[in-house]
């Protein structure tokens, strides 16, 4: 059972309490598209259990965030064509951070596509298309 925190968004979505794109789980995380992507499959991987930041949680939860990095970030590139990609994390307000609930970034990227930090503004139905096919691709890993 993990620990999560009521308030936090990104616990709702691992609760399934809150909409989200999820298209990946395990025992110790979940990733799904950031719904105000960068990029074309923007991707967030969390650990379940709830903590503010990377150094704030466990060891052998920041070593499962990056295993399921890891794994995923090459099967999102293929399938999405991508031809690299960028992961982020933005530790504490000073540095960006908004969410409060640790979570790796991946951003893919595309050759011949600006590397933009922008948000896109993707529709609901684009958004659903590139969840299915990864979460298809991803069910297999
Ligand atoms: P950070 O600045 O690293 O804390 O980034 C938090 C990210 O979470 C932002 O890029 C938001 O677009 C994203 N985000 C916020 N709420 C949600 C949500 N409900 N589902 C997916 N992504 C979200
Ligand atoms: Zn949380």
């Amino acid at each position: 059972m993990s620990d999560q925190n009521n308030d936090c968004i990104f616990c709702k979505i691992i609760k399934k309490q809150a909409k989200s794109y999820t298209i990946y789980e395990d025992e110790d995380t979940v990733a799904f598209l950031n719904i105000y992507p960068v990029s074309k499959g923007h991707t967030l991987v969390v650990p379940k259990n709830h903590a503010k930041d990377l150094v704030s949680g466990t060891e052998d939860d920041a070593v499962a965030l990056m295993r399921t990095v890891y794994k995923i970030a090459p099967v999102i590139i293929k399938i999405l064509n991508a031809t690299g990609f960028n992961l982020g994390m933005n530790h504490g307000r000073d540095a960006g951070q908004e969410v409060d609930h640790t979570h790796f970034h991946i951003m893919p990227r595309y050759h011949g596509v600006e590397r933009s930090f922008s948000e896109l503004d993707p529709a609901e139905h684009e958004m659903q298309e590139v969840a299915d096919e990864l979460k298809q691709a991803l069910s297999k890993i």
